[in-house]
């Protein structure tokens, strides 16, 4: 047996689907957006004292050991304008 699916009830599955369509768009969005987001608040900031590289660092990620451009030490962004009033 085969189901007759008329033209109206396509219609309403084709309009039932798009709504669904931009519904799942707008969730994947919004967590893409939560998890990729660049929050300025949350993350800490180094700068490179040699070549001036400023790394951005997630919150539980490890302080970085070394520039990855020059291999210089970096310190947290914060302090070198505070240690600085001049810049
Ligand atoms: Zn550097």
């Amino acid at each position: 047996m085969i189901a007759q699916i008329t033209l109206q009830d396509g219609a309403l599955f084709f309009t039932i689907g798009l709504f669904a369509l931009c519904l799942f768009a707008y969730l994947y969005l919004a967590v893409r957006e939560r998890t990729l987001a660049w929050r300025l608040s949350s993350h800490a900031l180094f700068h490179c004292k040699k070549c001036g590289l400023v790394i951005s660092v997630r919150p539980l990620q490890a302080q970085p050991r070394q520039c990855p451009r020059c291999g210089g030490r970096p310190v947290p962004y914060r302090s070198v304008s505070a240690s600085n009033p001049n810049r």
